[in-house]
Protein backbone atom coordinates (compact mmCIF):
# COMPACT_ATOMS: atom_id res chain seq x y z
CA UNK A 1 0.00 0.00 0.00
CA UNK A 2 1.38 3.34 -0.60
CA UNK A 3 0.83 6.24 0.75
CA UNK A 4 2.08 9.38 2.21
CA UNK A 5 1.61 12.35 4.61
CA UNK A 6 -1.42 14.50 3.36
CA UNK A 7 -3.05 12.10 1.63
CA UNK A 8 -6.58 11.11 2.72
CA UNK A 9 -7.36 7.08 3.89
CA UNK A 10 -10.70 6.18 3.39
CA UNK A 11 -11.62 3.40 6.19
CA UNK A 12 -13.71 0.03 6.07
CA UNK A 13 -15.61 1.24 9.21
CA UNK A 14 -16.72 4.84 10.24
CA UNK A 15 -15.09 6.61 12.91
CA UNK A 16 -17.95 6.18 15.79
CA UNK A 17 -18.51 9.95 16.90
CA UNK A 18 -21.50 12.38 15.39
CA UNK A 19 -20.43 12.29 11.95
CA UNK A 20 -19.81 9.18 11.50
CA UNK A 21 -17.01 9.71 9.05
CA UNK A 22 -14.81 7.37 7.20
CA UNK A 23 -12.64 9.87 5.79
CA UNK A 24 -8.98 10.70 7.64
CA UNK A 25 -6.29 12.76 6.85
CA UNK A 26 -2.33 11.39 7.01
CA UNK A 27 -0.59 13.90 9.66
CA UNK A 28 2.06 11.42 10.56
CA UNK A 29 3.72 8.34 9.02
CA UNK A 30 6.73 6.59 10.72
CA UNK A 31 6.47 3.18 12.88
CA UNK A 32 3.21 4.26 13.68
CA UNK A 33 0.46 6.07 11.38
CA UNK A 34 -1.56 8.89 12.96
CA UNK A 35 -4.82 9.96 11.13
CA UNK A 36 -7.16 12.53 12.04
CA UNK A 37 -10.75 12.42 11.49
CA UNK A 38 -12.56 14.84 8.71
CA UNK A 39 -15.37 14.79 10.80
CA UNK A 40 -14.46 16.06 14.34
CA UNK A 41 -11.13 16.53 13.84
CA UNK A 42 -9.89 13.65 16.46
CA UNK A 43 -6.38 11.98 16.12
CA UNK A 44 -5.22 8.38 16.45
CA UNK A 45 -2.24 6.31 16.14
CA UNK A 46 -2.62 3.06 14.29
CA UNK A 47 0.29 0.51 14.06
CA UNK A 48 1.11 0.18 10.12
CA UNK A 49 -0.27 -3.28 10.30
CA UNK A 50 -3.45 -2.17 11.85
CA UNK A 51 -3.74 1.16 9.57
CA UNK A 52 -3.49 -1.01 6.35
CA UNK A 53 -6.01 -3.85 7.48
CA UNK A 54 -8.15 -0.91 8.29
CA UNK A 55 -8.01 1.25 4.75
CA UNK A 56 -10.33 0.82 1.99
CA UNK A 57 -8.77 3.26 -0.02
CA UNK A 58 -6.05 6.35 -0.19
CA UNK A 59 -6.99 9.49 -2.17
CA UNK A 60 -3.47 11.53 -3.09
CA UNK A 61 -3.05 14.51 -1.91
CA UNK A 62 -2.37 15.64 -5.72
ZN1 LIG B 1 -14.67 11.45 13.99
Amino acid sequence: MEYKLGDKAITKKAHPCEKRCNEWEIIRVGADIKIKCQGCGNIIMLSRYKFEKSVKSIIPKE
